[in-house]
């Protein structure tokens, strides 16, 4: 196989419509936070349904800092989330001094056990981070009961999750402090570096849009069209740089118009993967209950304990079959930073430690093309066994 067609586990789609909006950002004269990225913020609520405070920011990362920045966790708090996740989770914490409680997953979903939540919660928990793990959303109304029961808040890291639904309600709707996505490379829409965090509690957002650029109480742009002297600005706290490019906010415009296409392409492809691979000793997804959306971010498949092959054996056959896939992920009990801190075992997480030894994923994106995923599900069939 050449690996001239090599076919890589994600890659954005981007059409001359995205090339010519981020163009006209350009060629406008306003490239910082302006009006594409107001008019983006705008979009990305009403396509949530309205009602939603939208936030645009450089990265996820930056977006789950500045919610739990507003949702005052600081230090000696405590924070809890799924230990099967990217470190921009948990990290945001140690950022403002806090701490994370690791917790292990469900060994079907993949998403955080509320079962295990209400165990490690102590007096200094102030939140819990719930994942919606490769775009399928948590079971959130255990998740809120336990919340209200504690008296915690809970903050949705959504980086999956444009467009999930749990109990019929969008992820960014449902009453949480917040709900935070990100527009990186790979996720179900891009601006090549960004996110966004939704509220719905206007006192969140105020502090959010004040910490986002400097701790200035209003932003560049509002400053530049109210009537207020151009060169007048208040600091009212240490803010961060946290802001979104016009380009990226007019980039995202466009990604999130193509938004309901792109994710019936990947429902397409998750259909058919569902029902080609049934057959091997896979594990396969588990798709959404009846009535809500997985947003099909990712793909994840695991070897069953039936299996004759390993998970790196496939992963090399795929590889030398010219095909990229991934781990989601080297749970963070086993990053020597979060292990090391909290003294984890792998004990402690006995489903994350199963599906992480069994598991990978698969190429999931909307430019694929039905021929590339003939390859994959081909080259799984002759390794798989
Ligand atoms: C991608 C991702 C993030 C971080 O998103 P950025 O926009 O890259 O900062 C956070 N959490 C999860 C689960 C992610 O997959």
């Amino acid at each position: 196989m050449s690996h001239a067609e090599f076919l890589p586990f994600a890659r954005p789609d981007i059409t001359e419509a995205e090339i010519d909006a981020v163009a006209r950002a350009m060629r406008s004269g306003w490239v910082t936070t302006g009006p594409e990225t107001k008019a983006f913020e705008q979009e990305f609520a009403a396509y949530l349904g309205g009602g939603l405070q939208a936030i645009a920011v450089n990265s996820a990362t930056a977006g789950l800092h500045l919610a739990l920045e507003a949702m005052g966790i600081g230090p000696g708090d405590e924070v809890i989330a799924p230990t099967l996740t990217f470190t921009a989770t948990v990290e945001v914490a140690r950022y403002l001094g806090a701490d994370a409680r690791l917790v292990d997953v469900d060994p079907i979903t993949l998403n955080i056990d509320p079962a295990r939540i209400e165990s490690a919660i102590t007096p200094r928990t102030k939140a819990i981070l719930p994942v919606h793990y490769g775009g399928l959303a948590c079971g959130m109304d255990a998740i809120f009961t336990i919340a209200r029961r504690h008296g915690v808040q809970v903050l949705e890291d959504a980086a999956h999750a444009l467009p999930s639904s749990a109990g019929g309600t969008l992820v960014g709707q449902l009453p949480s402090a917040a709900a935070v996505f990100s527009f990186y490379a790979n996720k179900t829409m891009t601006t090549g570096e960004g996110g966004m965090v939704v509220t719905k509690n206007e006192a969140l957002a105020a502090r959010m849009r004040v910490m986002r650029l400097h701790g200035i109480s209003r932003d560049a742009f509002d400053r530049f069209s109210s009537r207020t002297p151009a060169w007048y600005y208040e600091i009212v706290a240490p803010g961060f740089k946290y802001n979104m490019t016009d380009m990226a906010g007019a980039l995202g415009r466009v990604q999130l118009a193509r938004l309901p296409a792109f994710l019936r392409r990947r429902q397409q492809l998750a259909a058919r993967y569902l029902h080609e691979l049934k057959d091997l000793p896979l594990l396969l997804p588990a798709d959404a209950p009846q009535g809500d959306t997985h947003a099909w971010h990712l793909f994840v498949i695991r070897l069953r304990g039936d299996a004759k092959v390993t998970r790196d054996e496939v992963i090399q056959h795929l590889s030398d079959a010219g095909i990229g896939t991934s781990v989601h992920y080297v749970p963070l009990h086993r990053q020597p930073y979060w292990q090391g801190r909290y003294g984890l075992t792998p004990e402690q997480f006995p489903e994350a430690e199963l599906a992480y030894q069994r598991m990978l994923s698969l190429p999931l994106f909307t430019a694929m093309s039905d021929d590339e995923q003939t390859r994959v599900i081909t080259a799984l069939k002759a390794c798989v066994r």
